[in-house]
């Protein structure tokens, strides 16, 4: 059974920048937390968010829940 390596099945959204997981089950892929289908494979600076009201970097992202975000997206 063929299988992508462990991160390349992780994808960002462009919109929000949560991280998740792409399995051949979610396509078409949209992004679990908006809904977009504007997302990218090509992200960097994973970040796990508990409480984006303590986190300066979620604050800084404009993130308010918490999850799995990319710090840069391309
Ligand atoms: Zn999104």
């Amino acid at each position: 059974m063929p299988r992508r390596g462990p991160l390349a099945s992780f994808m960002a959204c462009r919109k929000c920048k949560t991280i998740f997981q792409v399995t051949e089950k979610n396509e078409p892929i949209r992004c679990p937390n908006c809904g977009s289908t504007d997302i990218s494979d090509d992200w960097s600076g994973l970040i796990i968010i508990f409480d984006p009201s303590t986190s300066i970097i979620a604050q800084r992202l404009g993130i308010t829940k918490p999850g799995r975000y990319a710090i840069k997206v391309r």
